[in-house]
């Protein structure tokens, strides 16, 4: 099995004559937390984009997943490959439980009997430490943070090899941030790879054994997260952005 669960090698996103992400490689080990962060507008998310297809693979580049080329299959097969990703918007059903969310996640995912749902389900709340009696309430009634545990349990309902998080600490209070810190670690260390794109840099400096720093669709600044943040050009961005 490759040691590289990721590898990026020259993704391009255009549209029209804007340059989202222009020229990205890297790689993400099996095993590690990679953090990505850089300004607004800098290309995270279409990055994730291009790498899951959804909604777009990349306009020209490659992107290999366990050693297989990715980047023209679509966005279903990718998922059930055990890459899965989340997006920066709330509960996609506001007024399903979040046990039902976490039931159209299995359900969507294939071939789940009845009991092998409940299982996973089980699981998933387990894994982000979800309130026994929270499981019934409708999502739009969950608080901020509840809100954040579910979008990752829905996203872990799939038992991903590759969890891809963007900007998942958005909204969060100190004390909630630290708890979702925690909760990060926790699922790293259950075995779970992860990508995670976040604009709370003291969360990224926590959690990242690697940061890669984009600026107008280019990788600016990777390697120890401490150095990174230290790097000139990545204090320019960040200021001057
Ligand atoms: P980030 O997540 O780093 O804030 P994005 O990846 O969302 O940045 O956006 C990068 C650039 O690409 C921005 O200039 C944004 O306006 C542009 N962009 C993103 N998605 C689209 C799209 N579907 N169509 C046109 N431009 C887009
Ligand atoms: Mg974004």
């Amino acid at each position: 099995m490759s040691e590289n669960i990721l590898e990026i090698a020259g993704a391009c996103k255009f549209f029209g004559g804007l340059k989202a992400v222009n020229g990205v490689s890297f790689t993400v080990a099996r095993g590690e937390m990679l953090g990505i962060a850089g300004p607004n507008g800098s290309g995270k998310s279409t990055l994730f984009n291009l790498i899951t297809g959804v909604p777009f693979g990349p306009t020209s580049g490659e992107v290999r997943f366990m050693g297989e080329r990715i980047d023209r299959w679509p966005a279903h097969r990718i998922s059930r490959a055990g890459l899965v990703r989340t997006f920066q918007k709330d509960a996609e059903f506001p007024a399903l439980s979040a046990h039902d969310t976490l039931l159209v996640s299995a359900t969507y995912n294939g071939q789940l009997s009845r009991a092998q749902a409940e299982a996973r389900i089980d699981n998933a709340f387990r894994s982000v430490d979800f309130g026994q009696t929270r499981r019934s309430m409708p999502s739009r009634e969950l608080s901020v943070y509840e809100k954040k545990q579910l979008m990752i349990a829905s996203a872990l309902i799939s038992e991903p090899a590759l969890l891809m998080l963007d900007e998942p600490a958005s909204g969060l209070t100190k004390p909630e941030i630290q708890r979702l810190d925690d909760l990060l670690v926790a699922v790293n260390r259950s075995g779970v790879t992860v990508l995670l794109i976040e604009h709370v840099l003291s969360l990224l400096l926590s959690v990242s054994q690697r940061l890669i720093v984009l600026n107008q669709g280019s990788v600016l600044a990777a390697g120890d997260p401490h150095d990174v943040v230290k790097n000139p050009q990545v204090i320019e961005a960040y200021l001057g952005g």
